[in-house]
């Protein structure tokens, strides 16, 4: 249906033209799907997938596998998990009180451009580091202002290290969060994000957009308090150009979450 046929059959409707211009306002530019490659930024879930050490892991409980009697073919199963784990989004809520729950969090927000900060470098020689404002200016430097509706992307090369939990959380060992390294944002690349652009949100190769080691989740706090969300554990970033793509990550819509399991794809220029 075309917009014109659209607008005539709502009568004349303002809520049409509202909705179109929302629908693009969020990257600034409309997504040609048509000639987009896409890769999947997306873990799969199943026994191996990593969880916060306190978490819930992934389960997967076979309800029916086989033909039936009626002689037709019938697979069905139960999942359960908790909403941080593998590739999923913080939605606002999980460190703002009144923050948008992620039923809330509008679907605009998990798509824009992806700004990809690749990290490598500075996460080899330090599994703490933290992504820092340099890290932005350089990227501007290199490929112009980060533009409005960004995602911006840590890539510190951690996705390599999946499924090993020892390698990608620093422990194996269940409950243990007292030796947590990966790497993450720094609280002056989110301030700098939060209040000097004009961003959607961010996301991370790792189990959290704050580095291993932190005690107060700052960059949650300032990120989730200016009602944004983030993006962890995402895969795949080493075949993502640093500008150019467009990030579309979408959580399940869980009424009332704090986050939630995301299928997370780039479309490449
Ligand atoms: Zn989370």
């Amino acid at each position: 249906m075309t917009y014109r046929q659209r607008r005539e059959s709502c009568n004349g409707s303002v809520v049409g033209v509202v909705l179109l211009l929302a629908l693009t306002a969020g990257t600034g530019r409309a997504i040609d799907l048509d000639s987009a490659r896409l890769i999947d930024l997306t873990h799969p879930f199943d026994e191996t997938t990593i969880y916060w050490p306190t978490a819930r892991h992934f389960q997967l409980e076979v309800v029916a596998h086989g033909k039936t009697p009626g002689g037709w073919w019938y697979a069905a199963n139960n999942f359960c998990a908790a909403e941080h784990g593998g590739t999923h989004m913080d939605a606002p809520a999980h460190f703002a009180r009144g923050g948008a729950t992620t039923d809330r969090v509008p679907v605009t927000a998990g798509i824009g451009p992806l700004v990809k900060v690749d990290v490598h470098a500075q996460a080899d020689q330090n599994p703490d580091y933290r992504l820092t404002a340099d890290d932005l200016h350089t990227w501007e430097r290199a490929n112009g202002p980060i533009p409005r509706g960004a995602i911006v992307v840590m890539d510190s090369g951690w996705a390599a290290r999946w499924p090993d939990p020892q390698r990608y959380l620093g422990t194996a060992a269940a409950g243990d969060t007292a030796n947590l390294h990966f790497p993450g944002f720094s609280r002056e690349a989110v301030e700098f994000l939060v209040h000097e652009r004009d961003i959607n949100a961010i996301g991370v190769d790792t189990p959290s957009i704050d580095y291993g080691p932190s005690q107060d989740f700052i960059v949650h706090q300032i990120l989730n308090g200016a009602n944004k969300p983030g993006f962890e554990n995402l895969a795949n970033l080493a075949r993502v150009p640093p500008h150019g793509a467009t990030l579309i990550a979408l959580p399940m819509k869980i009424e009332g979450g704090s986050g939630g399991p995301v299928r997370a794809i780039a479309l490449l220029p």
